[in-house]
């Protein structure tokens, strides 16, 4: 399998994998419109329409997407309007999507090119989908498991508003008892250790207990510090991790809690 790394201002922003299977060449998760060069392939599957992980379908034939989401990628202005609204100068770094003509509507438990199994996981977005690859028992997560950092040994979660902590956790719980030997990460990488699965799942745990009495993203952010050993090592390192990742994802928690009033 080849990775193809795209660099946002010198920083790692998305894993691209590539590969054939039953003859057809496929990317999963193609990266944003902003830092698109062209892949050799016949198809492009989409664990979500996020913008640093789908931005760029536009430029491909056959891409695959959640069936209620569709519409988004044929005409990405809301998609990108509402990505705006949540992330601001990110957004524009990403890029804005342009127009898919070609896009194939994917269900849960659907089928693909004989190997690849389409697995509905929402809670990170409503439209999140992982692929299982059969043959080689390899789960490409999407951003339904985490953040996956190998050179600080560490997982955060990723969760802008709009977090469902519910259906996130039940869409953990789902792909958990798969039959996988191997988890892989458009952030960042792949991993034969597929307990970071239970390890995130717990992690999450933890922040729903720490945050559930915090007001601020920086209070929050000071309070995982002293409680979750992932979270001190980004914000030790700083940059896009603390500032694109960590933020957001605190933000999402609150977001939810306050909703919900966890
Ligand atoms: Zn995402």
């Amino acid at each position: 399998m080849e990775v193809v790394y795209r660099h946002l201002e010198g920083v790692p922003l998305t894993s691209t994998y590539v590969f054939e299977v039953a003859g057809v060449k496929v990317a999963v998760d193609p990266g944003p419109a902003s830092l698109h060069t062209p892949l050799d392939v016949d198809a492009v599957l989409c664990t979500h329409l996020h913008l640093d992980h789908c931005g760029s379908a536009g430029f491909y034939n056959r891409v695959y997407a959640h069936e209620r989401y569709v519409k988004h990628l044929e005409d990405p202005t809301a998609l990108f309007q509402a990505s705006r609204a949540v992330l601001g100068i990110f957004a524009d770094k990403f890029g804005q999507p342009p127009p898919a003509s070609d896009v194939r509507p994917v269900s849960d438990g659907m089928k693909l090119f004989q190997a690849i199994e389409a697995i509905y996981t929402p809670g990170h977005a409503p439209h999140h989908v992982m692929y299982l690859h059969r043959d080689e028992k390899i789960l490409f997560v999407g951003d339904g498991a985490g953040v996956y950092l190998p050179e600080l040994k560490a997982i955060i979660p990723t969760t802008p508003p709009v977090f469902k902590l519910d259906l996130y956790m039940a869409s953990l719980e789902k792909v958990k008892k798969l039959d996988i030997s191997q988890l892989c990460f458009p952030h960042y990488s792949c991993t034969r250790d597929v307990e970071l699965l239970d390890i995130h799942l717990r992690q999450v745990e933890t922040w729903v207990d720490v945050l559930r009495e915090v007001e601020t993203v920086e209070e929050g952010l000071e309070k995982l510090r002293r409680s979750d050993e992932n979270v001190a090592k980004v914000l030790e390192l700083g940059g896009l991790y603390l500032e694109f990742y960590l933020r957001f994802s605190v933000l999402g928690f609150l977001d939810y809690i306050r909703h919900v009033r966890l």
